[in-house]
């Protein structure tokens, strides 16, 4: 129980993740389409958008988060061709890495 209000109060208040990097609670992402070349944006709330990644459940324990998965299609306006964007973030929601197809990622911001 102790554990788990832990982990409440580390969502809350960001707990070791002390960085100011990943605190934000949004991210506007930009790609730009390999068909067509148009720029496309999208804003994504983390709380809403990140799903939780944990380890494989051992002996009964809480498992632990391990990192967040953000996976994102997109779609402009000028062709039919959708943009895949899959990206990886460490349990304080700072972008570890990401995969794209059909574009290539142009930046990612974090916002309020
Ligand atoms: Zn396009």
């Amino acid at each position: 129980m102790a554990k788990m209000f832990e982990r409440l109060r580390d969502l809350v208040l960001g707990g070791k993740c002390e960085d100011s990097n990943g605190t934000a609670p949004a991210l506007v992402i930009k790609v730009r389409c390999a068909h067509c070349g148009e720029e496309i944006a999208t804003r994504v709330e983390k709380a809403h958008a990140l799903q939780e990644q944990y380890e494989a459940d051992s002996e009964g324990e809480e498992p632990e988060i391990t990192g967040y998965l953000l996976q994102k299609e997109l779609l402009g306006e000028k062709c039919q061709e959708l943009v895949r964007l899959t990206m990886h973030f460490d349990p304080c929601r700072r972008l570890v890495k990401h995969e794209i197809s059909g574009g290539e990622l142009v930046e990612v911001v974090e916002s309020e």
